[in-house]
């Protein structure tokens, strides 16, 4: 039923990719002069390891896949971008969103001048299974955001599994969250399936945005496909070095969690007893959304206590609505104490 080549745009599935210097001599030492490299320098002279091996390794340990099912990007959004780049023909090929979500697909469509076939999630923020099976017109990528942002709900497993069983294109579920959430990976699955991809990043739970990494969990032929669009020296050395050393210490990242997750249950709570909060909704993520009478005058009030949270309120479903990122116990402490005076302001203009 899936075929990978039957879903690959022409010219990439007879595409020649570029061959680095680093590919054609894979080995770690000699004199290099192969790659007009500069020879004066730290190490930082030389190019980076386009495949990275090293961080393949340690990351396959960790999430207990094959080295060959792991695709490291420029962040997570890089293989949105590149799966887009790869399977969808501009101005011809779909793909499927369910707003309200992450933004970067829609963006990445954009760019790509492909166009986006729009299933809104149900009410309580889940996947509408039926009306995207039904429709009508044909999409070569469904994205699932699980848990999504900016709802925070996990996707429930066994609608996401439906899609995987009887969609016959590509399923992205992004994990960007999943650190945060009791729900089960996907990663595991990528060998039971061979149209799913997981992404994943180093931007949340390991505290790592500023160096951008991404990873995208799927079968050998869709890392393959991957590996063959992406700029060869995607992963810079730092990156690579930065990424290595917080695996060998996966404690630490672990810690920031427990915390953040402390936080959030402490959070819920001291949101829920605004009373201008109608709403704090179930999060499975690193923040919360919560509803709120005056969403727009909220954001500004603590802009200019220079709290900065994200107005949501445009979004199709999320009316009132704005999303707050976790911070430190002390960093909340701030927001709440703003929010009372927030309150304040609210009850004197009522009077
Ligand atoms: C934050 C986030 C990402 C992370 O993107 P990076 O490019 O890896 O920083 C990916 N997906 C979702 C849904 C996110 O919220």
């Amino acid at each position: 039923m899936f075929d990978l080549n039957k879903l690959l745009r022409p010219n990439i599935l007879n595409l020649k990719p570029y061959s680095s210097a680093r590919d054609e001599y894979e080995g770690k030492v000699g004199i290099f002069l192969d790659a007009n490299e500069n020879p004066f320098g730290n190490g930082l002279n030389r190019y980076p390891d386009p495949h990275q091996r090293e961080l393949k390794a340690a990351m396959s340990r960790l999430k207990n896949v094959s080295r060959e099912q792991i695709f490291l990007g420029n962040g997570s959004d890089e293989p949105i971008d590149l799966l887009i780049r790869a399977f969808c023909r501009p101005g011809k090929d779909k793909v499927l969103l369910n707003p309200p979500t992450y933004g970067m697909y829609q963006v990445s469509a954009d760019i790509n001048d492909v166009e986006t076939v729009k299933v809104p999630l149900t009410n309580d923020f889940q996947l509408d299974v039926a009306s995207i099976l039904k429709e009508t017109t044909p999409v070569k990528i469904i994205f699932v955001c699980s848990p999504n942002n900016p709802t925070g709900n996990a996707i429930d497993a066994n609608a996401i599994k439906a899609l995987l069983e009887q969609f016959e294109g590509i399923v992205v579920v992004d994990e960007a969250y999943a650190d945060f959430s009791v729900s089960e990976s996907f990663v595991s699955m990528v060998k039971d399936y061979p149209n799913l991809v997981v992404l994943q990043t180093f931007s949340k739970a390991w505290g790592l945005a500023g160096i951008r990494l991404g990873t995208a969990y799927a079968s050998e032929a869709i890392v393959d496909v991957l590996d063959r669009v992406k700029p060869p020296y995607n992963v810079n050395t730092f990156s690579q070095r930065v990424a290595l050393e917080a695996l060998a210490n996966v404690d630490s990242m672990r810690g920031y969690v427990t915390q953040i997750l402390n936080e959030r249950a402490r959070m819920k709570e001291e949101l829920a007893n605004f009373a201008y909060v109608e709403q704090v909704y179930p999060s499975d993520a690193n923040f919360l959304l919560i509803k709120v009478a005056e969403p727009l005058a909220l954001y500004n009030f603590l802009v200019e206590k220079n709290i900065i949270i994200r107005d949501r309120s445009r979004m199709t479903g999320l009316a009132g609505c704005v999303r707050i990122s976790i911070g430190t116990k002390d960093q909340n402490e701030i927001l709440l104490s703003a929010m009372r005076e927030f309150a304040d302001v609210i009850n004197e203009e009522q009077v």
